[in-house]
């Protein structure tokens, strides 16, 4: 596999890892908790209190911590300062209702300027925080809070009505709905938000806080089936803090935009509080992906650092490469990008838009940091994670009938990928779940259900998840590889392969395609395209049928759910729809 030079843009800047193997030797969680404050007084240590308390109380106080752009075209730039006293007000809220440490607060709102406020506030009281992606249907909003134990629920007005109204009278335990009005009534019952906020204090001292306290409950993406929900506490911080500076090389100066939505872990630990704890300006879109108003807004806002995900890039390839170049980014240097396995031909998309290469990391709700990332300098090899982050040890493994697990050394060979536990940010328990969580550990080790090898030179290379592994006459195939290749195909958009039943092979390798404009299904075309695979991938491992299908059906955070593929080919139930992009 080629590898990717370094473009001189992306070096103007001196890497704050500068040399993986250095960094990793001299690198432990003590020395990365000491680049935080702590509480004052040595009162413990709270997420909020690193994210802008402790700026807003120093140079960096009318430094801009986010930069909101509202869908219609509005933008509110947010300091320090500013965060801190609404966070403050929030917190004073929840005091003032009787929500107190522990208490589940839920959000279902879109990406709008209260949605962080709630979040900073609700930690500073040390109430547990919960976000819910604005587009769920009513049942899973409704089973998430009552699983989560929902004291509080910040919504918008439209939402209440849309979503919330119908389930109000089956969720006896929450006890308070907050809701950010937009021109209506307000429902009965409900506080409305903004007011309820303009009562209170700007000033609010965020009481002792342990670093193993509850801060977080994050569902999983429902990817593999019913979504899981992962507690973690407030140190995890010092995992985002760590991860920011050394996987995404945020410098001071930099502007940040993730585009994820903090309805998943990667809006939460990237969206919110791996940038604000480094003091870095970010950039949070209310508007949901459009190709050209990403290109504007990486231009207008002069992005310098971007982390998006595999889906939003393979929209952005379908839109042409042409579009991409037509408006100037002088100041991106890093694209990074997770959620998904990123394909080479993304990554070298990259070069040839931006004239950067995505880096691709991996990790998980349940790590609830990157633990797997191509640096900034290091090579790239397309289609790598590249390697685990200082502070992680990560190894391929096989887990044997008595439950240990075996390292498996050899470069290459595929196995279970692993992680020692330890660090900060690991998930604390599925909620509900005690022993599904008990089930994903082996000793010191984390399994984390997806399959992946090591080569020669330490890089971890993405084979699948266990569940979608593809057995066939005798060889174990993983659909990414399968899925990068196909993608190589000009005709190609997306790919999801799966392993359908076979009297013969036990699997056969089956794929669906959807098509870059321009192209039409055909006969010759499906054909065209095995061809290909089989040139790239030889016969056993190339696709033997081909579907075409005008999109695939993915999770509302844009991962392909492969299960679904294969409900549906099988004809069978399709399981926990909950997260499924509709239309
Ligand atoms: P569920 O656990 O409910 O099935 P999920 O696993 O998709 O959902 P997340 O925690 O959001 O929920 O996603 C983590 C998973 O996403 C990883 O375990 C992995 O399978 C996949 N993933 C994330 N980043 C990458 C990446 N860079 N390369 C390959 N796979 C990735
Ligand atoms: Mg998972």
């Amino acid at each position: 596999m080629e590898a990717i030079p370094k473009p001189r843009e992306a070096l103007r800047v001196p890497p704050n890892l500068a040399d993986y193997a250095a960094v990793r030797a001299g690198f432990s969680w003590e020395g990365a908790r000491a680049e935080l404050d702590g509480l004052p007084g040595g009162r413990g240590l709270n997420i909020a209190h690193e994210a802008v308390d402790r700026h807003a109380g120093g140079a960096l106080a009318d430094k801009v911590a986010i930069r909101w752009l509202g869908k219609a075209g509005a933008a509110q730039d947010y300091s320090f300062a500013r965060l801190a006293a609404e966070s403050n007000r929030f917190a004073n809220a929840l005091r003032a209702l009787g929500v107190g440490a522990g208490d589940r607060v839920f959000a279902l709102t879109g990406r709008i300027p209260q949605l962080y406020f709630a979040a900073l506030g609700a930690w500073k009281n040390r109430s547990v925080f919960c976000t819910l992606f604005s587009a769920f249907g009513p049942e899973p909003i409704r089973m998430r809070m009552a699983l989560g134990d929902a004291a509080v629920l910040i919504t918008t007005e439209a939402l209440y009505r849309r979503k919330v109204a119908q389930i109000r009278a089956a969720l006896p335990m929450l006890r308070h709905v907050l809701v950010v009005r937009e021109g209506g009534e307000l429902p009965e019952g409900a506080h409305d938000f903004d007011a309820l906020l303009a009562g209170q204090s700007d000033a609010f001292e965020i009481p002792p806080t342990d670093p193993e306290d509850m801060a977080l409950l994050h569902f999983t993406s429902g990817t593999t089936g019913t979504p899981k929900g992962a507690v973690h506490v407030h140190q995890a911080v010092v995992a985002h803090h760590a991860t920011g500076k050394l996987a995404l090389d945020l410098h001071a100066d930099d502007v940040f935009w993730c585009t994820a939505d903090p309805g998943w872990v990667t809006g939460t630990s990237y969206g919110i509080i791996a940038p604000l704890s480094l003091g870095v300006t970010s950039i949070v879109d209310e508007a949901d992906f459009d190709a050209e108003r990403w290109y504007e807004i990486l231009a207008r806002e002069q992005v310098s650092v971007w982390y998006t995900a595999p889906t939003a890039i393979r929209m952005m390839m379908k839109s042409g490469t042409e579009l991409a170049r037509s408006r100037p980014v002088p100041r991106l240097r890093f694209l990074a990008s997770v959620g998904e396995p990123l394909n080479p031909e993304a990554v070298r998309w990259g070069v040839e838009a931006f004239g950067l290469p995505f880096h691709d990391n991996w990790w998980q709700t349940e790590t609830g940091g990157i633990m797997v990332a191509n640096f900034a300098a290091m090579e790239i090899r397309p289609g790598s994670m590249g390697k685990p982050l200082p502070g992680i040890e990560a190894a391929v493994v096989r887990q044997e009938k008595d439950g240990t697990v075996t390292l498996i050394e050899d470069p290459d060979s595929e196995g279970e990928l692993a992680l020692k536990r330890g660090w900060p940010s690991m998930f604390r328990g599925y909620l509900g779940q005690p022993e599904r969580y008990a089930k994903c550990f082996a000793g010191d080790w984390y399994l984390t259900g997806d399959l992946a090898k090591r080569d020669a030179d330490g890089y971890l290379w993405f084979v699948g998840r266990k569940d979608d592994v593809i057995k066939t006459s005798g060889h174990l195939i993983g659909p990414f590889e399968v899925e990068s290749v196909l993608m190589e195909h000009p005709a190609v958009a997306e790919a999801g392969v799966i392993g359908k039943p076979d009297p013969v092979a036990m699997e056969v390798v089956k794929a669906f395609v959807s098509l870059r404009a321009g192209h039409e299904p055909s006969e010759a075309l499906a054909r065209e395209i095995m061809a290909h695979a089989r040139k790239r991938l030889g016969a056993v491992v190339a696709p033997k049928e081909i579907a075409f299908s005008p999109s695939l059906p993915k999770t509302r955070s844009g991962k392909i759910m492969r299960r679904l593929l294969k409900a549906r080919e099988l004809g069978l139930p399709e399981g926990d729809t909950s997260t499924l992009e509709s239309g």
